[in-house]
């Protein structure tokens, strides 16, 4: 059911400032860049290995990373384990009363289809599933 870790999500003020000391210091260029309209973020991801780290810089002041950033600053946001069959896993979830934030997936960077469950029900981190 579970693949891997697809990534592992940080909040940022400035994605411009990681991709310069990425590029300074691991001489590496990101595997993607966009800006993700329905979470109100901009994505930029480096692949490493068979994973990405991700940084997301909010784009307007009521994006969740925005509200994130004021709370805790600058962190670990999430972590995203990449999964076969997105609902059959959320369904899953839901049976066993997991807190879910969204009961539905919707569509996240590079056009996957992702899902968010509530840190709550998961340990204490905020989980993103994500399928190809
Ligand atoms: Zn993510």
């Amino acid at each position: 059911m579970l693949k891997k870790i697809d990534h592992v999500g940080v909040a940022v003020k400035s994605i411009e400032q990681v991709k310069q000391m990425y590029k300074e210091i691991f001489g590496l260029d990101p595997e993607f860049e966009e800006t993700v309209e329905e979470q109100k973020v901009k994505a930029v991801g480096f692949r490493i290995g068979e994973s990405n780290i991700e940084f997301l810089e909010p784009t307007s002041e009521d994006s969740p990373i925005a509200k994130y950033l004021e709370k805790r600053g600058e962190g670990l946001h999430h972590i995203a384990l990449s999964v076969n069959d997105i609902t059959a896993v959320l369904q899953s979830m839901k049976e066993r009363g997991l807190r879910l934030i969204d009961e539905e997936p919707k569509t996240g960077a590079e056009g996957k289809k992702i899902a968010f469950v509530h840190p709550k029900s998961v340990n204490g981190i905020l989980l993103e599933l994500s399928q190809e």
